[in-house]
């Protein structure tokens, strides 16, 4: 009698799997080095698991009791606003879970037309188109609209997301030093013989809360007759008066031609992104753009999530404004007790710290006290520039804000960082 493993083994053999499984040996081999790779530098990832509802107060998998979070991108605290989560089942019931379909084909319902033009209202621009998420709405955009007859002018810090849209298109591509208007002036003047030139800039940079000089790069747009596009993932719904963004806080509303930005973060949090600007851009999007094209139309839930958030913010700006006065309250605690704090008046307050291992050990610490911070180090920021992220929420109370300044207190007298 043959066992059955022999009998196994010979049947992968004759169906060829037994070929493709020292395939899958070699390349566990070829993986493994790497991760060890990835450990072994330090910038291995762990992902801690949240039991409850995103928020100020969160429970985390391991730890004992609420831990404070001061590390999500909830701005306004709107993912888990009860209006934002009603109007999420409301549009669950009626509009079903999905469409099963891209938007061309069969997947678009009134519920996205009517968000389309909420978020154009909310911009002052004359359209929007929505997309599964910013990222995909970056990758899609540039090489719809651009051609080797034409330049895009990039900053050298821009989201990732902006990084790979820019690959993708085959426009002349110039890289300009971070906020840096006189190397993004000598690069218009060379790409002054091409067709259209595309300034492309994140608003705010999420690494160091700091804000483009957006006042000064339309100026240099219009000298030079260029076009400007920024990414506000980290600017809508809560920088400006009204929570307009990046460009209301500037007041260069009339003066910066394109806007891609996230339903992913202050928005409710729960999925999406999209394009606002002139009609012909997003009606070329809609014919010409591939993650739209070729990817499922965004679910009625997240739609009526993100809608619900919008009509909270166009309602009335106290949202925005509380969120404000919060990102002071911290700031300047945190100055006056020694702290450094990157970045312009932003709700991401990156404590600098310089040292890596100082950053994640101070993250570990503040975590045992209950606030949830996230050290950040090489590569994701510059060698020396380790530092400790915080990101103040409206949602916070200022109690929230105040135990969370006292830890940086004992934590940072802990290891010598104040006085
Ligand atoms: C978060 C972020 C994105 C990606 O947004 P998603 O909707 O989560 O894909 C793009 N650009 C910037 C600047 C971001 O911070």
């Amino acid at each position: 009698m043959l066992s059955w493993r022999v009998v196994a083994a010979a049947a992968r053999r004759l169906s060829g799997i037994g070929r493709a499984s020292s395939a899958l040996v070699q390349l566990n081999a070829v993986l493994e080095a790497e991760l060890e790779r990835i450990r072994g530098a330090g910038t291995w990832k762990n992902e801690r698991v949240i039991t409850s509802r995103q928020g100020p107060h969160i429970n985390v998998q391991g730890s004992e009791g609420a831990i404070l979070n001061f590390c999500a991108n909830n701005y306004l605290g709107l993912s888990s606003h009860p209006a934002v989560i009603q109007a999420g089942i409301e549009a669950l019931d009626q509009y079903g879970a999905g469409l099963s379909s891209v938007r061309f084909i069969c997947g678009t319902q009134n519920l996205h037309k009517n968000l389309e033009a909420k978020i154009a209202k909310f911009h002052k621009r004359e359209d929007a188109i929505l997309y599964a998420s910013c990222f995909d709405a970056n990758a899609g955009i540039f090489e719809a609209m651009l051609t080797p007859d034409d330049a895009i002018l990039s900053d050298e810090l821009n989201h990732a997301s902006i990084i790979d849209g820019v690959r993708l298109c085959k426009a002349n591509k110039y890289r300009y030093k971070h906020l840096n208007l006189g190397d993004l002036e000598a690069k218009l003047k060379e790409a002054q013989k091409y067709r259209i030139r595309l300034i492309v800039t994140d608003g705010v940079f999420s690494m160091d809360g700091d804000v483009a000089p957006l006042k000064e790069i339309c100026d240099l747009s219009e000298k030079y007759n260029a076009l400007v596009f920024i990414d506000e993932c980290h600017a809508t719904g809560f920088l400006g008066p009204n929570g307009r963004g990046t460009d209301e806080l500037l007041g260069v509303m009339e003066r910066v031609h394109i806007v891609n930005s996230t339903l992913g973060k202050a928005l409710g949090g729960a999925a999406g992104g999209y394009t606002t600007g002139p009609k012909a851009v997003v009606d070329l999007l809609r014919q010409r753009s591939r993650p739209y094209l070729f990817s499922n139309t965004l679910p009625p839930p997240v739609v009526g999530c993100a809608s619900k958030a919008l009509d909270l913010l166009m309602d009335s700006n106290t949202i925005a404004q509380t969120m404000a006065s919060k990102t002071r309250r911290f700031r300047s605690q945190m100055t006056a007790a020694g702290f450094t704090i990157g970045g312009a008046d932003h709700p991401i307050c990156p404590v600098m710290l310089g040292d890596a291992w100082l950053a994640s050990t101070m993250a570990e610490d503040m975590l045992q006290r209950g606030i949830y911070v996230i050290g950040f180090s090489y590569p994701v920021v510059p060698k020396d520039k380790a530092r400790i992220r915080v990101q103040i929420s409206a949602s916070h109370s200022d109690e929230d804000i105040d135990r969370c300044v006292q830890a940086f207190l004992e934590v940072g007298h802990k290891h010598g960082v104040i006085q």
